[in-house]
């Protein structure tokens, strides 16, 4: 209740993920393609799950829902006990940069940037002073040991520097 954004609320109680009889379905008519098909799915904090399926069976579906980046058809989905299917978008995109986060295969750096600018990114979305962003994004890159590779281009590291600046 109250003006906060939903975050933290419940978190030491009950699961962080709980969805409920979820379908998607993609187009409509002669294209209607149920991609999700009454998925329930219950994920605890601290677990550890993989969604594994052949091709074209829904994991990039449901991920999507899992991270607020697409909406369902039918069903619940809760995090952390708030129910996020008629947020605004506005506290929908609050949780995902605060709750959520995405580690991809293909890193997703933005090529033009340098090392510590990229990792600075999400928070120049914050209000926070600029040198305080690189102060953090430092003291964070220090941690994975890349401190020295900062002002570097995304094209001059190795791949498993490349996984570390992303995460
Ligand atoms: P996976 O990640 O398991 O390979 P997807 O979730 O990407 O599977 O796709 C599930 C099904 O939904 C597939 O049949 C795919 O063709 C279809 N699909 C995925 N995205 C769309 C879309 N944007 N529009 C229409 N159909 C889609
Ligand atoms: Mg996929």
């Amino acid at each position: 209740t109250g003006s906060a954004m939903p975050r933290k609320k419940k978190s030491s109680s009950g699961p962080v993920i709980e969805l409920a009889n979820v379908t998607k379905e993609y187009g409509h008519r002669d294209t209607l393609l149920r991609a999700l098909n009454d998925v329930s799915l219950t994920i605890e904090k601290g677990e550890f799950v993989a969604i594994i399926g052949p091709s074209g069976c829904g994991k990039t579906t449901l991920l999507n829902i899992l991270g607020l980046l697409d909406t369902t058809n039918d069903g619940e989905y809760a995090i952390n006990g708030v129910p996020v299917d008629s947020l605004s978008s506005r506290r929908r995109a609050h949780i995902r940069s605060h709750e959520i986060g995405f580690v991809f295969q293909s890193f997703n750096l933005l090529p033009r940037m340098t090392i510590i600018d990229n990792v600075a990114l999400p928070l120049t979305y914050t209000h926070m002073p600029r040198y305080r962003q690189l102060k953090a994004a430092s003291r964070l890159l220090k941690t994975f040991d890349l401190r020295e590779r900062e002002y570097y281009m995304p094209t001059q590291l190795s791949g498993g520097q490349l996984q570390r600046v992303a995460i």
